[in-house]
């Protein structure tokens, strides 16, 4: 069971709605800031121990800097990330470029800010060669393919578009290292939302009896090998956040059993979450605008699946709270929805709440990543404000709310004046 308590209660949001209208998100930071240091302090035995923290996830240079000073890099995809570390001063090796399809004006950038990169394909190697040369540093990613299992949401490694597989793996860095590249490093990405512990340690393991064989059949010494991401959060009540220290002790096992005993010490791990990071330290709070009894009882909030796609996209689950009734009795099942002519714009199917009242303010949890950055403006619904809740009580808008004139910013009306 996790606790789904509040950090905040009904007045404090009454009184921030007064300032910056529903919806809003709202990211508490003190929270934030120690989730971030536990990660780090459960890892303190691996030297060189970082975390990229996954830009996609919560992309807001406010964040990234919170971040940035607990000692997290970034791990970027597209040149609108990049261009972000950039804004916040984070730049050379605290940046990982995990792109795929990546375009040259992408690795460009990527260059010019001394990122690291990690390659998605064997072919990038050529194509980089020709868009900035080789840097000294490379890592490539690893697609396991059918050697392992994956979860709902990355689908399985087979099926994955990502990554080398095991033999381009062995023919890329060799070419690499032909072309004179002197630093190597090893990625993979095989899950995502999964809270099965195991599952961390034996990519580790994966990845360290990868480092093993690279030194044995091509003399390659690794730098580092990146775990990716991945840790799930318990968004249900009855799940269990993933044991960080039980990760960590296991991966330490295995580092003992196959990196140290290998004489492979000492090989730096990395990873790059971003869900675990900030997902259960933001809200999305909205208002109860209309309810609506027909076959089902539905409750219409000011929010939709623009500000919030997981639900509707992937069926996923996010616990909902009613600010003032967060002890009543769960004596009503309703349908939570938001506006968009879409009938899967759905917060929540069959949830048993407390009675709900128009005015009524709803928290929806878990929404502190992959939450506004999936956001997106389908029947002209605008994206709300990012809030952040300062470890002072304080609150300062991270993100204004978009207007209609940024709706309309990209349409010339002048043929209609
Ligand atoms: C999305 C992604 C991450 C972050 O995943 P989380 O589930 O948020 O931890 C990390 N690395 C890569 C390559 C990704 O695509």
């Amino acid at each position: 069971m996790v606790d789904k308590r509040l950090p905040f209660n009904l007045e404090q949001i009454q009184k921030i709605a007064s300032d910056y209208p529903t919806p809003f998100y709202l990211y508490d930071e003190k929270a934030i800031r120690n989730n971030a240091r536990n990660l780090l302090a459960a890892f303190d035995w691996a030297e060189g121990f970082k975390e990229f923290f996954a830009v996609k996830a919560t992309p807001n240079p406010h964040l990234l800097r919170l971040l940035n000073e607990e000692g997290f890099g970034a791990d970027c995809s597209s040149k609108a990330e990049l261009i972000l570390c950039e804004r916040v001063g984070i730049q050379g090796e605290e940046i990982m470029f995990t792109s795929n399809e990546t375009t040259a004006d992408e690795y460009q950038k990527a260059h010019e800010l001394g990122a690291i990169n990690n390659l998605d394909d064997i072919t990038h190697i050529y194509f980089l060669k020709e868009t900035t040369g080789l840097p000294e540093l490379i890592c490539l990613r690893y697609n396991p393919g059918p050697l392992r299992e994956g979860n709902v949401i990355i689908g399985n490694p087979e099926d994955a578009k990502y990554g080398f597989t095991r033999d381009q793996l062995f023919e890329g860095f060799r070419k690499v290292k032909e072309k004179g590249v002197t630093r190597f490093a090893l990625h993979t990405m095989v899950a995502s939302n999964e809270l099965n512990s195991d599952f961390f340690v034996e990519t580790a393991r994966m990845l360290f009896e990868l480092a093993v064989e690279l030194k044995s059949e091509l003399g390659i010494q690794l730098e580092f090998v990146n775990l990716g991401g991945g840790i799930g959060i318990p968004y249900r009540p009855e799940e269990e956040p993933v044991d960080l220290q039980k990760v960590s002790a296991g991966i330490q096992a295995c580092y003992q059993e196959v990196i140290v005993a290998n004489d492979l010490h000492p090989l730096k791990i990395f990873m790059e979450n971003g869900r675990m990071i900030t997902g259960p330290y933001g809200y999305l709070i909205t208002e109860a605008l209309h309810e609506k009894h027909i076959y089902k009882e539905y409750i219409g909030v000011d929010a939709c699946m623009s500000n919030l796609m997981r639900p509707g996209m992937y069926g996923a689950y996010h616990h909902i709270s009613v600010l003032g009734k967060e002890d009543a009795p769960k004596e009503k099942t309703y349908d939570i929805v938001g506006s968009l002519c879409e009938n899967n714009d759905k917060f929540a199917i069959d949830r048993d709440l407390p009675e709900i009242e128009r005015g009524d303010l709803l928290v929806i949890h878990d929404a502190g990543a992959h939450g506004h950055s999936m956001g997106f403006q389908y029947n002209g619904k605008l994206r709300s404000a990012e809030l952040l809740l300062c470890e002072d009580g304080s609150v300062k808008e991270i993100r204004r709310a978009e207007t209609l004139d940024d709706y309309f910013a990209t349409i010339d009306f002048s043929e209609f004046e």
